[in-house]
């Protein structure tokens, strides 16, 4: 076998629609088990070789074949699902192992009707098993014919390059009785493989006389083991006891889907079932690192005598509590002068919950019945995360977190413990759920990453972990906390998970992964201030989403093309009074001034629903999201609207200033608010008039983006608030965390409506949710004709490197057919396979 680095194109060894794996109905072959690949539903009768190479592999029953091609890479073609179960019958095997095949040859023949009739599906499937090494591209996602071009296959990065792991300690053995139908094939060898890789020992089975390493697919499918066949394992290296155990459970226990034969289980069901040696849970903010793990424990307090003097121990928690009081102050004060808002709106909450009379009241009550002012504390807190969490909102429950924080806090003061972990530098830290101020400790003490048994995606702590840039997993279950201290882990946030048993392969993959991350993105940076153009030449404006002036001075260094969306609401939150006309056309000014000569979007006060302010209190509402919010606020607060348009049209130049409505659902919003402006320039004496376009982020204002083009000079996309409204569900929501993704191929279509509207006026249109910044969702946003988009400063660099690399016209080929995909899933499975991400 000669092995060379050159790209191959494999050809169709079917006829018929092609399917990316995520479509594939068979939970093993679909969460991309057994490597990358690509399914066919086939419509003609014979299997042909989709490049030159040579057969490694037959199955016994006739129904797969492996084929090494030239390069090394080894592709298995199988025919069918479950066809394993047919035992051979409706099939004849056109070539036999060790012979060398030519592009095009036939290789199986299978009855169609026959075979149809008793397996599951006949969806084939083209898998690269040893996808470690290879990468799969699609060429196409349409209907093929054999020997039309298919997918690309490229070696990756490093590929080969193996370390090989020292076998220490015992050899262990064991034996077990195969219970997987159908014996080992394809499927199940490749869980085996899979479980085997989650431990350092290097894993064998031994049949009839023959041995295969766990490590291949193809040697473990090649000792031909059928159903109830005893089999021997042996595990040798520093964890043999635990393989073992794993491997005797993985071969005696069958496939679920071999039970019942159903739909798939959902994707994050499904990777559960398949990964041993790994936790799941939810990303909160994204990175993949690696490194010991260190478990912090929360303070446990021994039982109290309970005769204590309730004079001093008042005295020493006043004493604590004015402590941590200081304490949480010089944070504040940090976090003002860094204009930090999410971090000085979570500290001043835990300062007002300081003194919240409840929790004081509880404390000081226990306190005079003679507990000590620790337990009369940690009680009060206590009772009081208990009230939050009955309450049957998962905002609410998360908001305990505070709490609990609270009173770690405290009790340290109490304690005179010092507010200091001793934490190795590069470790990843396991909790059952971190603190904000634990927090900011930790990221000080230069840890890599975050993971909690509980919490959401959506708690302080994930909003602060996702602004210092920290890897954060968080719902990791229980078992976290029996994990080893000091065990070296890899933390994969992207994917939610955090591999327990990472081998020295793993470790040194995800270490150079981190170190070409950083290098990578140094050099996004010096690109950063040159505009972003597509290969094919289509200009991407790149802007930011910002909350004051100082953000958009950190834009505009970051490169940023301009302002694309300013949330007002956020400029004037910590305080009690409203800002007047004057004061906020100052603050627009501000950020014009700070973005030099780019353009600003200034977007007028989107209060209501999650955002409040204290200086414009609104009516209670049983369904605040969906009441007096955005624009509807010119419903019943008219004189505001008009005071910050008057402030806005005062900013000079006003050429620079574009004007955004949120919330539009229907077209005479946009009217009334136009003429408002016409009515306004003229009492102004002004001739110019400011850009104004309409957020669309109601399934409504997509649907009629056609009409709000022919009255708006531009439309900016709200993913956020799109998918909430869209899938009715709370995006704020941690339960439901994981589903609330805008790649959901129902918002793909709004966007593709959207846009499709706007085309018809010739308006632009942007993107200023959070999927912008997303650069999976990159190439299928400019694909569906968004030509701006609007991205947290720090990603400005990132985003305009990933349009550099993408063609605009192969992104509106392949984006309008993701539309038809079932599931977010599915289209970001998709996008992973045309758009790997570097
Ligand atoms: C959105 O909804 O996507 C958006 C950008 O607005 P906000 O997040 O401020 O509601
Ligand atoms: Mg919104």
């Amino acid at each position: 076998m000669h092995n060379n680095n050159k790209e191959l194109t494999l050809s169709a060894p079917l006829s018929g629609p092609v399917l990316t794996l995520a479509k594939v109905p068979d939970a093993v072959f679909a969460s991309g088990a057994m490597g990358d690949g690509i399914a066919i539903d086939p419509l003609n009768d014979t299997l042909h070789a989709p490049c030159a190479g040579v057969i490694v592999h037959v199955a016994r029953t006739g129904h797969a074949v492996t084929l090494r091609a030239d390069n090394g890479a080894e592709l298995l073609l199988h025919l069918g699902l479950d066809t394993v179960e047919l035992q051979g019958n409706g099939f004849s095997m056109l070539v036999q192992e060790g012979a060398r095949v030519a592009n095009g040859q036939p290789l199986l023949r299978y009855d169609q009707d026959k075979v149809a009739q008793q397996c599951k599906s006949l969806v084939s499937l083209l898998i690269l098993t040893n996808s470690q090494d290879f990468q799969a591209r699609p060429i196409t996602l349409k209907s093929v014919k054999v020997g039309e071009p298919l997918l690309h296959i490229i070696r990756r990065n490093g590929a080969g390059a193996h370390t090989e792991v020292e076998l220490v300690g015992e050899e262990r053995i064991g034996h077990v009785r195969i219970a997987h139908r159908g014996g080992l094939h394809a499927r199940p060898a490749a869980l085996i493989r899979q479980t085997a890789q989650g431990f350092k020992s290097k894993s064998q089975l031994h049949f009839a006389g023959k041995s295969a390493t766990c490590d291949s697919l193809i040697g473990l499918m090649g000792l031909a083991i059928g159903e109830q066949d005893e089999v021997q394992v042996s595990c040798q290296g520093p964890d043999a006891e635990a393989a073992l155990q794993a491997l005797l459970i993985a071969l005696s226990t069958p496939l679920a889907e071999e039970h019942h034969a159903a739909a798939p289980a959902p994707l994050a069901q499904r990777n559960r079932v398949a990964e041993a040696g790994v936790l799941h849970g939810v990303c909160a903010a994204p990175g993949l690192v690696g490194g010991p793990l260190f478990r912090l424990n929360a303070i446990n307090l021994s039982a109290d005598a309970g005769h204590n003097d309730p004079a001093q121990q008042r005295q020493v928690l006043d004493h604590a509590l004015t402590q941590v009081r200081s304490e949480i102050a010089v944070t504040l004060t940090q976090a003002g002068k860094h204009k930090n808002t999410d971090e000085e709106a979570i500290f001043a909450a835990h300062l007002a919950l300081l003194e919240d009379p409840a929790l004081l009241d509880a404390a000081n009550h226990s306190i005079d019945l003679g507990m000590a002012a620790t337990h009369a504390w940690s009680q009060s807190i206590d009772a009081q995360c208990e009230v939050l969490q009955q309450l049957g909102s998962s905002l609410l429950a998360e908001r305990a977190n505070d709490l609990r924080d609270l009173k770690q806090r405290v009790l340290r003061a109490l304690l005179g413990e010092a507010w200091h972990y001793d934490i190795p530098p590069g470790a990843i830290i396991a909790a059952h759920e971190l603190t904000p101020s634990d927090l900011l400790q930790l990221s000080q003490q230069g840890v890599a990453g975050l993971c909690m048994a509980e919490g959401g995606a959506t708690s302080h702590v994930a909003i602060l972990a996702r602004g210092k840039g920290l890897p954060c997993v968080v719902a990791l279950g229980a078992s976290l906390l029996d994990q080893e201290q000091g065990q070296t882990v890899v933390l994969d946030a992207d994917g939610g998970r955090l591999e327990l048993l990472p081998n020295a392969e793993r470790l040194a993959d995800v270490r150079h992964a981190e170190r070409a991350r950083q290098q990578r993105r140094t050099e996004q940076q010096a690109q950063a201030h040159t505009p972003a153009l597509t290969v094919d030449g289509v200009r991407i404006e790149v802007a930011a989403n910002v909350a004051s002036s100082s953000e958009a001075a950190d834009a505009l260094a970051h490169g940023a093309d301009g302002v694309g969306l300013l949330r007002t609401e956020f400029l004037f939150v910590d305080r009690h009074t409203a800002p007047d006309e004057q004061e906020q056309c100052h603050a627009y000014q501000a950020v014009l001034d700070a973005m030099g000569d780019k353009s600003v979007i200034i977007r007028t006060i989107d209060v209501g629903g999650d955002k409040q302010l204290d200086y414009l209190p609104l009516p209670a509402e049983a369904n605040p999201v969906l009441g007096l919010r955005g624009i509807r606020l010119a419903q019943v607060r008219p004189e505001l609207l008009d005071q910050q348009l008057r402030a806005l049209l005062q900013v000079s130049p006003l050429s620079r200033c574009r004007i955004l409505l949120p919330m539009v659902t229907e077209v005479d919003e946009l009217l009334h608010i136009r003429q408002r402006l016409d009515a306004l320039c003229d009492e102004l004496g002004l001739t110019q008039r400011p850009e104004l376009g309409v957020m669309i982020e109601v399934p409504a204002a997509a649907l009629l983006a056609e009409q709000l083009a022919e009255h708006a000079d531009f439309l900016s996309i709200g993913t956020n608030d799109l998918s909430q409204y869209t899938l009715a569900m709370d995006r704020d929501h941690a339960g439901l965390a994981s589903r609330v993704d805008a790649m959901h191929p129902a918002l793909l279509r709004l966007i593709a409506q959207t846009c499709a509207g706007a085309a018809q006026h010739q308006r632009w249109v942007g993107v200023c949710g959070a999927l912008a910044s997303d650069p999976l969702a990159t190439p299928v946003l400019i694909g569906l004709g968004v030509s701006e988009l609007s991205v947290s400063p720090v990603q400005v660099g990132e985003i305009k490197d990933r349009v550099r690399h993408l063609d605009a016209s192969e992104c509106r080929r392949i984006s309008h057919d993701l539309l038809k995909l079932s599931s977010a899933g599915a289209v970001r499975h998709a996008c992973h396979q045309h758009w790997p991400l570097s």
